[in-house]
């Protein structure tokens, strides 16, 4: 029998909101309100030209207990993890950012939005090449490269955002760019499709 396709998904701005979440503490402590779609690099504070002192007291408020526990779900996000969790076997890879009880509290959220009554598999690193999947979903230009270059065999996706946008997949024969969650069950049907006609044929 072909094996089930193994597929890791990242959580941060792919299925948890954690932009917004930073932007709302700017809005709450400083009363500024920013989108979304003003964060065009990595480092937010720097897109958004939050002064350094400030952008020290949102560091703060992020190291804050709960904090992972708090984050919204992306819109159609739970429904296509429930859908996923039937089509493939799911890992979620994912950097812990800092506080004591990131991890916990990530693995709760986790658990209280997508999973009833078993625990999801998740890993906590910042190294996220070591791990070998079929498919890897990341919203991070540099996990993307170093886990690309890793797995030449295996098909990274990044997940379209404004702070990864100047990131050209062209000529990165394993890299693909998607926006839509049609657009990786259509990669995962197709994987397994090939994966079935390889071992008949
Ligand atoms: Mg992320």
């Amino acid at each position: 029998m072909p094996r089930k396709l193994r597929l890791l998904l990242d959580v941060d701005g792919v299925i948890a909101d954690f932009p917004q979440y930073y932007l709302d503490i700017v809005q709450a402590k400083f009363g500024v309100a920013h989108s979304v779609e003003a964060i065009n690099k990595w480092n937010i504070g720097e897109s958004i030209q939050l002064h350094p002192d400030r952008r020290d007291i949102v560091r703060a408020a992020l190291q804050e207990p709960g904090v992972a526990m708090s984050l919204r779900a992306y819109p159609g996000s739970v429904k296509a993890v429930r859908k996923l969790r039937k089509m493939v076997d799911l890992f979620f890879v994912t950097s812990p950012l800092g506080s004591s009880t990131w991890t916990d509290d990530r693995e709760r959220w986790l658990e209280a939005h997508f999973f009833t009554g078993d625990k999801p598999r998740v890993t906590h690193t910042h190294e996220k090449y070591i791990c070998f999947g079929d498919v890897f979903v990341d919203d991070k230009v540099d996990h993307i490269k170093a886990w690309s270059e890793a797995w030449p065999n295996s098909t990274a996706v990044i997940w379209d955002q404004p702070w990864n946008r100047k990131f050209n997949v062209n000529g990165r024969r394993n890299v693909l760019r998607m926006n839509r969650w049609e657009q990786l069950f259509s990669l995962v049907e197709e994987l397994m499709s090939k994966q079935v006609h390889a071992y008949v044929g």
